[in-house]
């Protein structure tokens, strides 16, 4: 006899276990089936540890311009192997507490690999829960993702490693490659850099974190430069061979890096294939990413499918918003689908990067007259004091008939603490504001997020600071 709930989840990251507390909170019997630990790869594999290894980076950082403040301090040293257990802290907390909150809302979790077996009916096996049967009036498929890999670069954990061992490892090698300049990639680059591995990235587009304005682009790039991390674009990893304390990266024209540590950082593939859906009536599109409508319904009826293993955004908050959608749709709520061109982005690399809402050059294409303005952190006072001046504000909005701004289409941020900043600009994009209505509110003094309230004054033509 199959065990019956109104919903039943398979997959326990931020996907499931955003629609496992939503539904739970709408009074709805929810079970979710996890094959490994509640929280998913951003929890245990990704944003968590990823921006506690950034964060030891910052320390690392402070330390090194502590003489500006006229401290003086002996030539730190790190045991990182300290600092990888302080992330192991933070990740166990919170996955104490979301366990917790799981529990409190009365979630049943299943442990084991979850497959569909038939409309409605959930099969669960190899876990510690044993051969499960479950029934739902409700399916969401919630798998998420794992790294991708690419031929000749056998993923070893040593050699050739992915985010997944990366965030775990208890040693920084002296050199690495980072293969793949996206978000992921330069996180890890910037962090390694900053904690005195020498880097190089290798990415295969003409520049590194492409579909960044050109503008912040730029800056990221400068800053990385800077620092000593080398960066070939335009370039393929042709293989690599392994000899002495590490290996050999052979790519484009017959160059070659040698190297202690490679890591693989191509992008992330669908875990479609864990969840038994051949024949099952539930399609999958041509690069295995399940196929759903805008409110995350698959062609199945009675399931739903979020989060990475879906062809959207792989952001944990484009996850969480995509099971609320499911969820309201399953109650029949007409909820409203996300709107993925103006989802907020941020990247945790140094200086950080954050933006919602049309670059320029989207805007142009997209057939858009408009007027832009850059703001630089070098003016703004809070930037000054805490001695992180590099960057700037971007904003990108419709041109009116006198040349003053209307409609806010994009914000775009690098700089000092910018991925906690962009909320206003997020709003703004969202809100369908325009520069008259945002440039009316007050930014506390002195503030990082003046910068941003400048930058609006700016586009009504009358700026106080520019
Ligand atoms: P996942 O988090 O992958 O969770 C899926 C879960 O399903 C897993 O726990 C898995 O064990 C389980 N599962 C899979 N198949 C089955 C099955 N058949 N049965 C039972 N269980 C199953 N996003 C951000 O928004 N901000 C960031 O700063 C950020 N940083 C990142 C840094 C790194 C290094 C990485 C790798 C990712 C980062 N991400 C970030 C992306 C974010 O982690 C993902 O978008 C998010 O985890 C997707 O959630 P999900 O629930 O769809 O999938």
């Amino acid at each position: 006899m199959a065990d019956r709930h109104d919903l039943v989840i398979i997959g326990g990251g931020p996907g499931g276990y955003a629609a496992a507390l939503y539904a739970a909170a709408a009074g709805l019997d929810v079970a979710m089936v996890e094959s490994r630990q509640v929280g998913g790869t951003c929890l245990h594999r990704g944003c968590i540890p990823a921006k506690a290894l950034l964060e030891t980076a910052t320390v690392r950082r402070t330390l090194a311009s502590a003489a500006d403040f006229g401290f003086t301090v002996e030539e730190p040293t790190l045991d990182f192997g300290v600092s990888q257990d302080r992330s192991t802290g933070v990740i166990d907390k919170l996955h104490k507490g979301l366990s917790g909150l799981l529990g409190s809302r009365k979630v049943r979790i299943v442990a084991g690999t979850g497959v569909l077996a038939g409309p409605g009916k959930v099969a669960v096996s190899g876990g510690d829960d044993g051969d499960v049967e479950l029934e739902g009036d409700a399916v969401i498929l919630a798998a998420g993702s794992v790294p991708r890999t690419i031929p000749g670069f056998d993923v070893d954990g040593s050699l050739v490693l992915t985010s997944d061992e990366i965030t775990r490892g208890k040693d920084l090698p002296a050199s690495a490659v980072v293969i793949g300049g996206g978000a992921i990639g330069c996180e890890f680059a910037s962090a390694l850099a900053d904690l005195g591995v020498e880097v190089t990235i290798l990415e295969a587009l003409p520049k590194i974190l492409p579909g960044l304005d050109a503008d912040v682009a730029k800056i990221v790039e400068r800053s990385f430069k800077k620092r000593g991390i080398t960066i070939h674009t335009g370039v393929q990893v042709t293989g690599h061979t392994p000899g002495g304390a590490g290996t050999t990266v052979e790519f484009g024209d017959g160059q070659s890096v040698e190297v202690e540590k490679v890591v693989v950082s191509v992008g992330r593939r669908p875990l479609s294939d864990s969840l038994g859906l051949d024949g099952s009536g539930v399609e999958l599109d041509e690069r295995g990413f399940v196929k759903v409508d805008e409110r995350c319904r698959t062609t199945l009826d009675g399931v739903w499918a979020v989060g990475d293993v879906i062809p959207t955004a792989q952001l944990a908050h484009v996850a969480f918003a995509e099971a609320i959608v499911a969820v309201r749709d399953l109650l029949g709520e007409d909820p409203l689908p996300v709107e993925y061109t103006k989802v907020p982005w941020c990247i945790y690399c140094h200086p950080e990067v954050a933006f919602a809402g049309l670059s320029e050059d989207a805007a142009k294409e997209a057939g858009y007259d408009v007027v832009t303005v850059k703001h630089r952190f070098g003016g703004n006072g809070r930037a000054l004091i805490i001695g992180e001046a590099e960057g700037l504000v971007k904003i990108i909005a419709e041109k009116q008939e006198d040349g003053t701004g209307g409609r806010i289409l994009g914000v775009h941020m690098v700089g000092p603490w910018v991925t906690e900043q962009l909320g206003q600009g997020y709003l703004a994009v969202n809100w369908e504001a325009t520069v008259d209505d945002v440039a009316q509110y007050l930014q506390p003094h002195p503030s990082l997020s003046e910068n941003f309230g400048e930058a609006v004054m700016t586009l009504t033509g009358r700026g106080l600071h520019g």
